[in-house]
């Protein structure tokens, strides 16, 4: 075993190994990381020859160091190659919550670049030469946009919602239907975050069924604030009763310092509903009911990058832009720049709207998913043996918690493998190197083209390319 020990190259020889340098190179990564990593691999070989576990090529030979190198090229990999990347979504839900969301349109991404790269005005007043605020820079395109009266732009939405309850409804009351009292993915729930800001839930109603006069019996000089939230990621069908927005407006009548605050959650600037798609009301017109404030995300329906806006009356919004927290939630100049590209794209009109990702896909006809499908379906039969492709009729889902019960009509691919089956394939595209997410339906992969560019096909062959032998 001494032996063995003494025979174990010493790490100053393997350092003159041109390997050492390649693969720092390799990875782009300094030689002192792959020299930790070398020498970890050699404690593990030395370790195993003390126990007598060792099964690895002797370690005098060649064959040891080519087998360590390799060992130490995995490691590496393991450690340094990027671990947020980018991924193919086959699965046509536009706003996958898994999957990041709203990818972002072209000149929201040039102009994101663009302001990382260099120095910018974010809090410089160009006009006046002095200090300028970064709440300032979007405000009145939101405004020209909604119809609101001032505006903000947080973290998130979680943040806005936070922010809202913890600076207007500290300690005091916030009156809330229990059918809203939901539970949005991961750990946010509306009862949680209220608990955390401080503000005193006041359930009213049933699971199914809220009234006005629910809300106007829990009325009390302890109540700051009346919450609506969107409850975006189920739908409520049956014996149901909510208020509307306008009429819990008209609990002012008797309160006059009541803020009526509701939570959009996705939050709409194009009227999906005039394409026949879902129910959602437009920005403008839940501005328009007269309620206080409303918060939505950047990165759901809106197609931009993660935010929370704040809209509503001025009273609230400057109160909300001078508490300590905003500083903590304040969003960076890389999220303003892609917010501001976006929010441009509305103000362009129909155009605009098209260079917006989510609105694009969302809007892709059955018809149009079907062209596409078939091109793919014509690259795919000429490389393909062993693999049976089809078309079938089915419906994608806009995600992102939004619109749950909305089903867009859209065309699958359908794959099947005479040997391989369907969760092993599942598998193999998920882990290619730009990995491929895709449906598995009646021991079927699913390709939903809805959210495919035509630039991704080639990655898509050569990875189903892989499988074939
Ligand atoms: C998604 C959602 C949130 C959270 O928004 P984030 O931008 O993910 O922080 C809050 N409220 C509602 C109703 C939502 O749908």
């Amino acid at each position: 075993m001494k032996e063995w020990l003494r025979s174990i190259p010493p790490v100053h020889e393997l350092q003159k190994d041109p390997e050492y340098i390649q693969i720092a190179d390799e990875f782009g990564i300094d030689s002192a990381q792959v020299h930790q990593i070398l020498t970890h691999s050699l404690n593990h070989v030395r370790d195993e020859i003390i126990k007598e576990i060792w099964q690895g090529p002797p370690v005098a030979s060649n064959e040891f160091v080519n087998w360590l190198w390799t060992q130490v090229r995995i490691q590496v990999k393991a450690q340094w190659s990027k671990k947020l990347k980018k991924v193919i979504n086959a699965t046509g839900t536009v706003l996958h919550t898994n999957l990041g969301r709203a990818p972002l349109s072209k000149s929201a991404i040039e102009r994101i670049v663009q302001t990382a790269s260099s120095y910018s005005n974010l809090e410089y007043n160009l006009t006046e030469g002095k200090r300028g605020s970064r709440h300032d820079l979007i405000e009145n395109m939101l405004l020209q946009l909604t119809g609101g009266e001032a505006a903000l732009v947080v973290n998130n939405n979680a943040a806005a919602v936070f922010l809202v309850l913890r600076a207007l409804a500290r300690e005091k009351e916030v009156i809330i239907s229990r059918g809203q009292l939901v539970e949005i993915g991961g750990s946010f729930r509306v009862s949680s975050i209220m608990e955390e800001s401080g503000a005193v839930l006041k359930e009213v109603g049933t699971t199914n069924k809220t009234h006005l006069h629910d809300y106007v019996h829990a009325l009390s000089e302890n109540t700051a604030m009346v919450m609506k939230v969107h409850t975006s990621n189920f739908k409520m069908i049956g014996f149901t009763k909510t208020v509307p927005v306008e009429e819990l407006v008209s609990l002012k009548e008797h309160k006059s310092n009541l803020i009526v605050y509701e939570d959009l959650g996705s939050g709409v600037l194009y009227d999906f509903r005039e394409d026949g798609i879902g129910e959602e009301p437009k920005i403008q017109s839940v501005i328009n009911s007269g309620v206080d404030l409303i918060s939505f995300s950047g990165d759901k329906m809106l197609g931009g990058p993660q935010a929370g806006i704040i809209i509503g009356r001025k009273v609230f919004i400057d109160r909300l832009k001078k508490h300590p927290l905003t500083r903590a939630l304040r969003v960076d100049k890389m999220t303003l720049a892609g917010l501001e590209a976006t929010l441009l794209h509305y103000s362009a009109g129909e155009k605009g709207l098209k260079e917006i990702p989510v609105i694009r896909n969302i809007l892709l006809s059955k018809e149009e998913i079907f062209e596409r499908s078939q091109a793919f379906i014509r690259l795919f039969k000429e490389k393909f043996r062993t693999f049976h492709v089809n078309c079938k009729e089915s419906c994608s889902q806009v995600g992102g918690g939004a619109m749950p019960d909305v089903q867009l009509e859209t065309y699958v691919i359908t794959v099947r493998h005479d040997r391989l089956d369907a969760h092993l394939i599942e598998e193999k595209l998920r882990k290619a190197s730009t990995p491929i997410i895709v449906k598995i339906r009646d021991d079927e992969i699913q390709l939903d083209l809805r959210t495919v560019e035509e630039s991704d096909y080639q990655d898509i062959l050569s990875a189903f390319s892989l499988m074939e032998d």
